[in-house]
C-alpha cells in the first residue's frame, strides 16, 4: 500500500471525505467493520476515523475532523500514537507503519530462508489484546485498526472474538476488510457494517489524474474502477500502453509482457483479458481493455475453458512453489484460447 499512515487525512482520497464526515458524526458502535472492494481505501478510511476520534481539537467540529494539527494528529501522523494500535500481518507492516509490537518471524519458504507472514497471527492478537488492556495514555480512548480483518488465521480470530466480545470500556476498533464473507461470522455480527463503494468514474479519473497518470480512464477500466489499484499498477510501470498492447503479445505468446509483475497481477492481468476477450466472442463489450485493443479471435469455449484454469490456479497463486514458469504456462495456455479460430471451432462441430 502507497498511503502511509502520515497520508490519513480524506483530502488525498476524496470519495472517502462524506463517508468518514457521516461515521464521524453518527457511529458510535464499539467495532466497527469497514468493506468494499480493494484499493477503494477501507484502511485510509479507518485510520483517518482513528485519528478523528483521538483528535484532540477544542475547535474542530467532530465532523470535520480529524484538524491534522493537534498534538493527537501529529502522534498519529508520526506513527507513535500510544493509543493507536495497528494489527496488520508482519509482510504489510512496513507499509502501513505504526504496527502492534515485534513477535516471532513468519515461516520458511523452501530455501530455509525466513518470510514476513501474510497471516495476521495469534501472537499479534495477544499485544493488540494487552494493548486495550492498558488505561488510555491521552484520555480519550484507544483505537485498534485491524486491516486486512480477513487476515486473522483461525486461532488469531478466535482469540480477538474473546476481546471483541468483552470489550474494554474505552476501547473502538475499526476492522478493515475486502473479503468480508472470509470473516468468522461470530466477528462480522459484533461489528458495525459501514460499506464503502468506488467512486463514480469521473472522480476517480480526475484523482488519478492529480496523481500524475497518463490516460487515466484506461489504467482505471484496467483496474475494474479502483483507483487505488490502479495507481499501484502505474507506480509500478504498467502503463496504458503497456496495457494495450498486453492482449496482442499474449495472443502472440510474448511472456517477456508480463515480466518483472507480480504473480497475482500476471493473473488477474489474464483473467481480464480471458473475461474480455470471452465477452467479445459472445457480442458483448469488453470491461477492462479498450475494445480496438482485443484483436483475437478466440472461440468462446476455449476462452471460458481458460477462464476456468486461470480462475483454479487464481486460488493458489499465492503458495511459494508457484514460479515463473507458471507464468509461460499460463500465456502459452493464453495464445491457444485467444487464437483457436472461430472456423476451426466450426469445423470441429461437424
Ligand atoms: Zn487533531
Amino acid at each position: 500500500m502507497r498511503t502511509s499512515v502520515a497520508d490519513v487525512a480524506a483530502e488525498k482520497l476524496p470519495w472517502l471525505a462524506a463517508p468518514l464526515r457521516r461515521a464521524l458524526e453518527t457511529q458510535s458502535a464499539h467495532a466497527l467493520l469497514l468493506y468494499g472492494p480493494s484499493g477503494v481505501g477501507q484502511f485510509e478510511l479507518a485510520m483517518a476515523l482513528a485519528q478523528g476520534w483521538l483528535c484532540e481539537s477544542s475547535t474542530v467540529p467532530i465532523g470535520a475532523r480529524p484538524c491534522s494539527v493537534c498534538a493527537s494528529c501529529r502522534l498519529v501522523h508520526a506513527h507513535s500514537h500510544p493509543d493507536l494500535l495497528i494489527l496488520a500481518p508482519e509482510a504489510m507492516r512496513g507499509s502501513l507503519g505504526g504496527a502492534a509490537g515485534e513477535v516471532e518471524e513468519g515461516g520458511e519458504d523452501r530455501s530455509g530462508k525466513k518470510k514476513p507472514s501474510k497471516e495476521i497471527r495469534v501472537d499479534e492478537v495477544r499485544v493488540a489484546v494487552a494493548f486495550t488492556l492498558t488505561t488510555s495514555a491521552r484520555g480519550r480512548g484507544k483505537v485498534v485498526v485491524v486491516h486486512p480483518a480477513e487476515r486473522m488465521n483461525t486461532v488469531a480470530a478466535n482469540a480477538f472474538l474473546k476481546t471483541l466480545e468483552e470489550p474494554p470500556g474505552d476501547v473502538r476498533f475499526l476492522l478493515c476488510s475486502a473479503a468480508p464473507d472470509a470473516l468468522l461470522p461470530t466477528i462480522r455480527s459484533r461489528c458495525q457494517a459501514l460499506m464503502l463503494r468506488l467512486p463514480v468514474p469521473a472522480e476517480a479519473v480526475a484523482w488519478l489524474a492529480q496523481q500524475g497518470i497518463a490516460e487515466p480512464a484506461i489504467l482505471l477500466g484496467a483496474s475494474g474502477g479502483q483507483p487505488q489499484e490502479a495507481l499501484a499498477r502505474a507506480e509500478f510501470g504498467i502503463d496504458a500502453s503497456a496495457w494495450c498492447a498486453l492482449p496482442r503479445r499474449v495472443a502472440e505468446g510474448d511472456v517477456s509482457a508480463l515480466r518483472g509483475w507480480p504473480l497475482p497481477w500476471v493473473v488477474d492481468a489474464l483473467q481480464k483479458l480471458c473475461h474480455d476477450a470471452a465477452s467479445m466472442a459472445a457480442g458483448a463489450p469488453p470491461r477492462y481493455f479498450p475494445a480496438a485493443a482485443i484483436s483475437g479471435s478466440g472461440d468462446l469455449e476455449s476462452l471460458l475453458r481458460y477462464g476456468r484454469d486461470l480462475g483454479r490456479f487464481a486460488r493458489h497463486v499465492e503458495h511459494p512453489w508457484i514460479a515463473d514458469l507458471s507464468v509461460e504456462s499460463l500465456v502459452a495456455q493464453g495464445r491457444e484460447a485467444l487464437q483457436t479460430p472461430r472456423s476451426l471451432r466450426r469445423n470441429r462441430q461437424i
